[in-house]
Protein backbone atom coordinates (compact mmCIF):
# COMPACT_ATOMS: atom_id res chain seq x y z
CA UNK A 1 0.00 0.00 0.00
CA UNK A 2 1.39 3.13 -0.96
CA UNK A 3 2.26 5.23 2.43
CA UNK A 4 1.12 8.69 2.53
CA UNK A 5 4.68 10.20 3.11
CA UNK A 6 5.22 8.09 -0.19
CA UNK A 7 2.24 9.21 -2.32
CA UNK A 8 2.54 13.38 -1.16
CA UNK A 9 4.06 14.72 -4.09
CA UNK A 10 2.06 12.24 -6.61
CA UNK A 11 -1.49 13.08 -4.35
CA UNK A 12 -0.64 16.51 -4.99
CA UNK A 13 0.78 16.01 -8.79
CA UNK A 14 -2.60 14.51 -9.25
CA UNK A 15 -5.02 16.94 -8.48
CA UNK A 16 -3.57 19.86 -9.97
CA UNK A 17 -3.08 17.82 -13.15
CA UNK A 18 -7.28 16.56 -13.13
CA UNK A 19 -8.20 19.92 -11.90
CA UNK A 20 -5.77 22.86 -12.27
CA UNK A 21 -5.67 25.48 -9.58
CA UNK A 22 -8.97 25.83 -7.88
CA UNK A 23 -10.87 29.03 -6.31
CA UNK A 24 -10.87 29.10 -2.79
CA UNK A 25 -13.75 30.31 -0.77
CA UNK A 26 -13.52 34.19 -0.46
CA UNK A 27 -11.56 34.19 -3.97
CA UNK A 28 -8.33 34.19 -2.35
CA UNK A 29 -5.01 34.65 -2.27
CA UNK A 30 -5.02 35.50 1.61
CA UNK A 31 -4.07 39.10 2.08
CA UNK A 32 -4.44 40.29 -1.64
CA UNK A 33 -5.06 43.65 -2.19
CA UNK A 34 -5.47 46.40 0.04
CA UNK A 35 -7.94 44.47 2.22
CA UNK A 36 -7.68 44.27 6.09
CA UNK A 37 -7.67 40.84 7.95
CA UNK A 38 -11.10 41.32 9.07
CA UNK A 39 -12.17 42.21 5.34
CA UNK A 40 -10.09 38.32 3.85
CA UNK A 41 -11.86 37.02 7.09
CA UNK A 42 -15.29 38.44 6.59
CA UNK A 43 -14.99 37.49 2.33
CA UNK A 44 -13.99 33.80 3.37
CA UNK A 45 -16.65 33.41 6.32
CA UNK A 46 -19.47 34.42 3.52
CA UNK A 47 -17.79 32.59 1.07
CA UNK A 48 -18.05 29.09 3.43
CA UNK A 49 -21.70 29.29 3.34
CA UNK A 50 -23.28 31.35 0.55
CA UNK A 51 -22.72 30.96 -3.12
CA UNK A 52 -20.32 32.97 -4.53
CA UNK A 53 -22.33 35.41 -6.48
CA UNK A 54 -24.70 35.95 -2.93
CA UNK A 55 -21.42 36.41 -1.01
CA UNK A 56 -19.52 38.37 -3.18
CA UNK A 57 -23.15 40.87 -3.17
CA UNK A 58 -23.13 40.78 0.76
CA UNK A 59 -19.43 41.71 0.80
CA UNK A 60 -19.74 44.91 -1.30
CA UNK A 61 -22.61 45.76 0.98
CA UNK A 62 -20.91 45.71 3.80
CA UNK A 63 -18.16 47.77 2.59
CA UNK A 64 -20.51 49.96 1.14
CA UNK A 65 -22.36 50.60 4.93
CA UNK A 66 -18.89 50.75 6.43
CA UNK A 67 -19.31 47.35 8.24
CA UNK A 68 -15.51 45.94 7.07
CA UNK A 69 -14.32 47.43 10.01
CA UNK A 70 -15.28 44.59 13.10
CA UNK A 71 -16.28 46.98 15.92
CA UNK A 72 -18.74 48.72 13.27
CA UNK A 73 -20.21 45.32 12.03
CA UNK A 74 -20.11 43.67 16.50
CA UNK A 75 -22.23 46.98 17.24
CA UNK A 76 -24.68 46.91 14.45
CA UNK A 77 -28.24 46.35 15.68
CA UNK A 78 -29.53 43.50 13.49
CA UNK A 79 -32.40 44.92 12.80
CA UNK A 80 -30.31 47.66 10.82
CA UNK A 81 -28.15 44.94 9.36
CA UNK A 82 -31.03 43.57 8.06
CA UNK A 83 -32.06 46.64 6.40
CA UNK A 84 -29.04 47.34 4.60
CA UNK A 85 -29.03 43.46 3.13
CA UNK A 86 -32.63 43.98 1.85
CA UNK A 87 -31.92 47.03 0.37
CA UNK A 88 -29.16 45.87 -1.24
CA UNK A 89 -31.22 42.23 -2.09
CA UNK A 90 -28.67 40.09 -0.68
CA UNK A 91 -30.43 37.29 1.37
CA UNK A 92 -28.46 35.99 4.20
CA UNK A 93 -30.14 33.72 6.96
CA UNK A 94 -29.41 34.03 10.97
CA UNK A 95 -27.44 30.86 10.79
CA UNK A 96 -25.09 33.18 8.01
CA UNK A 97 -24.87 36.27 10.04
CA UNK A 98 -24.85 35.36 13.68
CA UNK A 99 -21.34 33.40 13.42
CA UNK A 100 -19.69 36.31 11.53
CA UNK A 101 -20.86 38.97 14.11
CA UNK A 102 -19.44 36.47 16.64
CA UNK A 103 -15.97 36.81 14.55
CA UNK A 104 -16.08 40.35 14.24
CA UNK A 105 -16.77 41.22 18.18
CA UNK A 106 -13.66 38.92 18.70
CA UNK A 107 -11.63 40.29 15.74
CA UNK A 108 -12.43 43.79 17.73
CA UNK A 109 -11.58 42.36 20.86
CA UNK A 110 -8.31 41.70 19.35
CA UNK A 111 -7.87 45.03 17.78
CA UNK A 112 -7.18 42.60 14.79
CA UNK A 113 -4.76 44.56 12.32
CA UNK A 114 -2.40 42.97 9.81
CA UNK A 115 0.69 43.70 12.99
CA UNK A 116 -1.38 41.58 15.49
CA UNK A 117 -2.53 38.76 13.91
CA UNK A 118 1.20 38.47 12.66
CA UNK A 119 1.98 38.19 15.89
CA UNK A 120 -0.72 35.55 16.96
CA UNK A 121 0.55 31.83 16.77
CA UNK A 122 -2.22 29.50 14.46
CA UNK A 123 -3.11 27.70 17.63
CA UNK A 124 -3.84 31.12 19.98
CA UNK A 125 -6.10 31.68 17.14
CA UNK A 126 -7.56 28.52 16.35
CA UNK A 127 -8.76 27.91 19.94
CA UNK A 128 -10.20 31.84 19.97
CA UNK A 129 -12.11 30.47 16.60
CA UNK A 130 -13.14 27.47 18.03
CA UNK A 131 -14.55 29.28 21.17
CA UNK A 132 -17.29 30.90 19.60
CA UNK A 133 -20.42 29.85 19.07
CA UNK A 134 -21.28 28.46 15.64
CA UNK A 135 -17.36 28.51 14.92
CA UNK A 136 -16.77 24.78 14.42
CA UNK A 137 -13.05 22.89 14.25
CA UNK A 138 -13.38 23.26 10.10
CA UNK A 139 -14.73 26.63 9.75
CA UNK A 140 -12.09 27.60 12.23
CA UNK A 141 -9.35 26.07 10.12
CA UNK A 142 -11.41 27.26 6.86
CA UNK A 143 -10.54 30.88 8.00
CA UNK A 144 -6.90 29.97 9.28
CA UNK A 145 -6.15 28.77 5.47
CA UNK A 146 -8.03 30.34 3.24
CA UNK A 147 -8.41 33.74 4.96
CA UNK A 148 -5.04 34.14 7.18
CA UNK A 149 -2.49 32.09 5.09
CA UNK A 150 -1.95 29.60 7.94
CA UNK A 151 -0.77 25.97 7.24
CA UNK A 152 -3.77 24.53 8.61
CA UNK A 153 -6.11 21.71 7.44
CA UNK A 154 -10.11 22.41 7.60
CA UNK A 155 -10.86 18.24 7.55
CA UNK A 156 -14.45 18.04 5.63
CA UNK A 157 -16.14 14.82 4.93
CA UNK A 158 -14.55 14.09 1.48
CA UNK A 159 -10.96 14.55 2.93
CA UNK A 160 -11.94 12.38 6.10
CA UNK A 161 -13.18 9.36 3.40
CA UNK A 162 -10.01 9.73 0.73
CA UNK A 163 -7.99 9.10 3.87
CA UNK A 164 -9.33 6.18 5.18
CA UNK A 165 -10.30 4.42 2.16
CA UNK A 166 -6.49 5.16 1.37
CA UNK A 167 -5.78 3.62 4.22
CA UNK A 168 -3.85 6.80 5.74
CA UNK A 169 -6.00 7.47 8.23
CA UNK A 170 -7.87 5.08 10.71
CA UNK A 171 -11.43 5.65 10.70
CA UNK A 172 -11.71 6.19 14.76
CA UNK A 173 -9.76 9.64 14.38
CA UNK A 174 -11.06 12.71 15.50
CA UNK A 175 -10.89 15.86 14.45
CA UNK A 176 -7.70 16.80 14.95
CA UNK A 177 -5.94 13.44 14.34
CA UNK A 178 -7.50 13.79 11.18
CA UNK A 179 -6.26 17.52 10.27
CA UNK A 180 -2.73 16.48 11.59
CA UNK A 181 -2.55 13.76 8.92
CA UNK A 182 -3.89 16.16 6.41
CA UNK A 183 -1.98 18.57 7.66
CA UNK A 184 1.49 16.73 7.10
CA UNK A 185 0.92 16.32 3.77
CA UNK A 186 2.67 19.55 3.40
CA UNK A 187 2.85 20.89 6.56
CA UNK A 188 4.80 24.95 6.16
CA UNK A 189 2.94 24.69 2.40
CA UNK A 190 -0.59 26.77 3.06
CA UNK A 191 -0.58 27.08 -0.67
CA UNK A 192 -0.66 23.40 -1.50
CA UNK A 193 -2.72 22.78 1.39
CA UNK A 194 -5.58 24.95 -0.25
CA UNK A 195 -5.38 23.55 -3.50
CA UNK A 196 -5.51 19.94 -1.50
CA UNK A 197 -8.48 20.58 0.70
CA UNK A 198 -10.05 21.94 -2.85
CA UNK A 199 -9.02 18.93 -4.86
CA UNK A 200 -9.92 16.31 -2.17
CA UNK A 201 -13.78 18.19 -1.71
CA UNK A 202 -13.61 18.10 -5.59
CA UNK A 203 -12.91 14.49 -5.66
CA UNK A 204 -15.50 13.86 -3.01
CA UNK A 205 -17.99 15.03 -4.79
CA UNK A 206 -17.00 13.45 -7.90
CA UNK A 207 -16.52 10.26 -7.20
CA UNK A 208 -15.71 9.50 -3.49
CA UNK A 209 -19.07 9.43 -2.34
CA UNK A 210 -19.95 8.78 0.97
CA UNK A 211 -22.27 5.66 0.01
CA UNK A 212 -19.50 4.46 -2.86
CA UNK A 213 -16.23 5.18 -4.21
CA UNK A 214 -16.21 5.07 -8.22
CA UNK A 215 -12.53 4.36 -8.35
CA UNK A 216 -12.56 3.64 -12.09
CA UNK A 217 -13.12 7.80 -12.96
CA UNK A 218 -11.09 9.19 -9.74
CA UNK A 219 -7.73 11.04 -10.67
CA UNK A 220 -6.22 9.56 -7.70
CA UNK A 221 -7.28 5.16 -8.58
CA UNK A 222 -3.79 4.98 -9.09
CA UNK A 223 -2.82 5.53 -5.15
CA UNK A 224 -5.66 2.76 -4.11
CA UNK A 225 -4.29 0.45 -1.64
CA UNK A 226 -3.54 -3.21 -3.48
CA UNK A 227 -7.53 -5.00 -3.04
CA UNK A 228 -9.30 -1.19 -3.43
CA UNK A 229 -10.18 1.01 -0.97
CA UNK A 230 -10.81 0.39 2.53
CA UNK A 231 -13.86 0.78 4.58
CA UNK A 232 -15.24 3.76 6.02
CA UNK A 233 -16.95 1.80 8.39
S1 LIG B 1 -12.92 7.23 -5.39
FE1 LIG B 1 -11.49 5.55 -5.02
S2 LIG B 1 -9.55 6.26 -5.89
FE2 LIG B 1 -10.85 8.06 -5.62
S3 LIG B 1 -10.33 8.90 -3.63
FE3 LIG B 1 -12.06 7.55 -3.33
S4 LIG B 1 -11.18 5.56 -2.80
FE4 LIG B 1 -9.56 6.82 -3.72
Amino acid sequence: MPRLDESRASLLDALAGHYGPLSPPGGGPPGSGDAAPFEWIASVALGLVADPRIASAALAALREAGLLEPGALAAIDPLELDDIFRQARVRLTARVLQPLRKIARWASDQAFDAESVRLMSTETIRESLRGLNGVGPATADSLLLFALGRAAYPVDRPTYRVLVRHGWLDPSADYDEARSVAESIAPDDPGALAQLSLGLEKVGRDACKPAVARCERCPLRHLLPEGGPIEVG
